[in-house]
């Protein structure tokens, strides 16, 4: 038979694990320091934890990457700021060290599937996972698939109106200065207040502004995908005061124009947190390593 590795891959952490699900993981956290050092501690963990007996493996990566099957590039991670770990193999890496096949694909994709097999979205043919985090990133379910196309979905780098009067911050993307992560992600909250946002009491005026922020986003999304509902995790989300704000948001910008229960009777079950909590991502890993197997 063989056992299931899974590896979520962050700019800051990585977090790698063998098991069969939520119940069954022995996960164990290394920081993301050069490629090839990261790789071997990770490799070393799962083989030891493993006995060796390992039959596919899955990745959750931080992007950008290539996830085109066709590309000569496939599974390396692309433009990233962090230069050591630009065009670098690792699904390759992964894969040559373990000597079994790894599925690949970014963080966010990987946690909707977690969500989707395990969480939130259990059942649910169209939804989107997003993280309001360092950075924001989305994965999109649609007809029970997840989105790839052109890469994989940028969610993070949208557009959003930007009302200078309101927020003189000019927005913290490198790409595009005022774009949803420019704006609304965490390390934005701090540029723009000058501290943590877990240091920012409840009643700051920076959670009226994040919850705007982050409902004309959703409200993109909702126009433009029709999920079925909308599971927001990351560290901003973290602030509970969050979720009821940025639902009131959103049915205001959409102003009755969607009149559906779903959304008019049951805002609470339509934009919710992970069902697995900060779990989402390396679970991701393990479900795109089921798939893995299965070829
Ligand atoms: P990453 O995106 O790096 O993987 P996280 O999802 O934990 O990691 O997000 C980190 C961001 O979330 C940081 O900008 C941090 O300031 C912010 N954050 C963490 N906890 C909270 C909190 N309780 N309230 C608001 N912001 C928070
Ligand atoms: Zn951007």
């Amino acid at each position: 038979m063989g056992l299931l590795a899974c590896i979520e891959a962050g700019g800051t952490k990585f977090v790698a694990g063998v098991g069969t699900g939520p119940d069954d993981l022995v996960a164990a956290t290394f920081p993301t320091e050069d490629p090839e050092g990261t790789v071997a501690q990770v490799v070393g963990f799962l083989q030891a934890q493993s006995g060796g007996r390992l039959r596919a493996a899955g990745i959750a990566s931080f992007g950008p990457v290539d996830l085109d099957p066709q590309s000569a590039r496939f599974g390396h991670i692309t433009a990233t700021p962090k230069l050591a770990w630009r065009d670098f193999d690792l699904k390759g890496a992964v894969e040559r060290a373990l000597g079994v096949p790894a599925g690949f694909d970014t963080d966010v994709n990987a946690a909707a599937l977690s969500e989707a097999r395990w969480g939130a979205a259990q059942g649910l043919s169209d939804f989107i996972y997003l993280t309001i985090g360092t950075g924001i990133g989305g994965g999109a379910v649609v007809n029970g698939r997840l989105v790839h196309g052109l890469m994989h979905p940028e969610m993070g780098h949208m557009r959003v109106p930007h009302d200078r009067a309101a927020d003189a911050f000019e927005g913290c993307c490198p790409y595009h200065g005022d774009c949803w992560e420019g704006l609304a992600s965490g390390h934005a909250m701090e540029l723009r207040w000058g501290a943590k946002g877990r240091t920012l009491p409840p009643d700051h005026p920076a959670w009226a502004l994040e919850a705007r922020y982050l409902a004309l986003g959703l409200t993109t999304l909702v126009c433009t995908l029709s999920p079925k509902r909308i599971i927001m995790g990351g560290g901003v989300m973290q602030q509970d005061a969050l979720f009821p704000r940025v639902r009131a948001e959103l049915l205001a910008l959409l102003n009755g124009y969607i009149q559906l229960d779903t959304l008019l009777q049951d805002i609470e079950s339509y934009v919710v947190p992970p069902g697995l909590g900060n779990r989402a991502g390396v679970l991701g890993a393990l479900a795109l390593a089921e798939e893995a197997a299965k070829m």
